[in-house]
């Protein structure tokens, strides 16, 4: 894409009550706009980063047998009165039509699955069944100060997983704890799983997905030597303990955020809904039950938070809005503008996603901004480099620079 076409453009300052450094990045990237505390818009950039995030999300999701489908988000009161979520569930919006019919928006997706799923499965023929869905949330959360690390509209994957017994759920729980550790690495995360008590949802035990990050709402304590991690909230040890699991390593406190979790949801929504099915033996029983939660906008701002530095954000190849940031630097050379619309058009018949500063501004501003945006390779087309007969190569990670020969860039790009 030619940047001169794109209809944002960076800017020096974050509004002033951005406070943390994921707003700020992204905002002054041109990658969201804020509409108010915990509402955020995605715009062009913002947005191929998600989609991407999404994506790698659906084929891990897709991987372990779940069925994409996309859920209403305006529910029925009905619902969540038959669970009793109306009433217990503080963070729930309630719209009031001028019907006098009362909604709910989605803030989770239970009371909507269960019914979907009640009126496919009759026998245990018909299970195990995960259904999951990529989609906005509502939340009428308290705090909203993390930028789009804590939102009232949100975005995350939700699959929800109904089985014959207990012991298909657990086989099943684990296929999933597998399937996050992967999309977190491809995100380019090192996520650290926590077991901690189920809270508002149940009291058996679930799995939480931390990462690191001084932005995150969570205290964790993990050993440095094997993979025991706890939540400060639930944990019987201090910082500076031995670690209960392997005995050598010292306990350590350490802030991070909640990017998934996974819940033993046992059969609370089926009975809520009456849900049976008939089982080998012939009778009713009721199925067990799995939800498992990924905040992709959460993760968006992770990534910034943990892969970024003074002067903007560093995207991992696989999440990054386009994978080469293409500079002409022609100071009215027309020369210059021709190698590099040429080398532009190499890169589009190739395949490789591109965006393409042709605008016509100073160099240094055109540097500031694609680190700001963080694009992994830079090119840089210029009088220097035409001379020399190639174009130089910029990895956004380390600075490291080299100039390869024209003809042998799409496939240096490849490598
Ligand atoms: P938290 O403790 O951070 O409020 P939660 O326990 O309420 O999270 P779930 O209801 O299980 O989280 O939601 C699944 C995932 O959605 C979380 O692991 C997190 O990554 C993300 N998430 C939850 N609330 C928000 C929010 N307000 N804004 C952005 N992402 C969120
Ligand atoms: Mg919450």
């Amino acid at each position: 894409m030619r940047q001169s076409k794109l209809f944002t453009s960076t800017r020096r300052n974050a509004p002033k009550d951005e406070v943390v450094r994921n707003a700020e990045l992204l905002i002054r990237g041109g990658f969201i706009h804020k509409e108010m505390a915990g509402v955020y818009s995605y715009l062009p950039l913002g947005l191929r980063v998600l989609h991407k995030i999404e994506q790698i999300i659906r084929e891990e999701m897709d991987a372990v047998g779940g069925q994409e489908v996309r859920m209403a988000t305006l529910h029925p009161s009905d619902n969540w009165k038959k669970t009793g979520g109306w009433s217990s569930v503080d963070v729930l919006f309630k719209i009031q039509s001028r019907t006098e019919k009362e909604y709910a928006l989605g803030s989770s997706e239970e009371e909507i699955v269960t019914p979907i799923a009640q009126e496919y499965i009759g026998s245990y023929k018909d299970l195990p069944l995960a259904v999951y869905q990529i989609e906005q949330k509502y939340r009428d959360e308290l705090r909203a100060k993390s930028g789009i690390m804590r939102g009232r509209e949100f975005g995350m994957k939700d699959m929800y997983s109904f089985h014959a017994d207990q012991k298909d759920f657990e086989r099943f729980y684990e296929t999933v704890k597998q399937a996050y550790f992967k999309v977190f690495e491809r995100c380019g995360l090192d996520a650290k799983v926590t077991e901690a008590s189920g809270g508002a949802f149940s009291n058996k035990l679930s799995y939480e997905f931390m990462v690191l990050t001084d932005a995150g709402e969570d205290d964790i304590l993990y050993c440095g030597q094997c993979t025991h991690c706890v939540n400060v909230e639930v944990a019987k040890h201090a910082a500076g303990d031995t670690c209960p699991k392997c005995g050598k390593g010292k306990l350590k406190k350490a802030r991070a955020a909640e990017v998934g979790n996974v819940f033993d949801l046992g059969q609370r929504y089926p009975k809520s809904f009456g849900f049976t099915f008939k089982d080998k033996d012939g009778k009713d029983k009721t199925p067990v039950m799995g939800c498992y939660g990924i905040g992709t906008t959460r993760l968006m701002g992770t990534i910034v938070e943990v892969l970024s530095d003074d002067k903007g954000i560093v995207w991992p190849a696989t999440v990054a809005p386009f994978s080469v940031h293409l500079v002409a630097i022609a100071g009215g050379n027309a020369d210059v503008t021709a190698e590099a619309d040429r080398v532009y058009e190499l890169l589009c018949e190739n395949g490789i996603p591109a965006l393409y500063d042709d605008r016509d501004e100073r160099a240094g501003a055109k540097f500031a901004d694609a680190d700001l945006i963080g694009i992994p390779k830079r090119l840089v087309v210029s009088e220097k480099t035409v001379s020399a007969g190639g174009i130089e190569v910029t990895d956004r990670s380390n600075g490291s620079s080299t100039l390869v020969a024209d003809s042998a860039i799409v496939e240096h790009l490849r490598m």
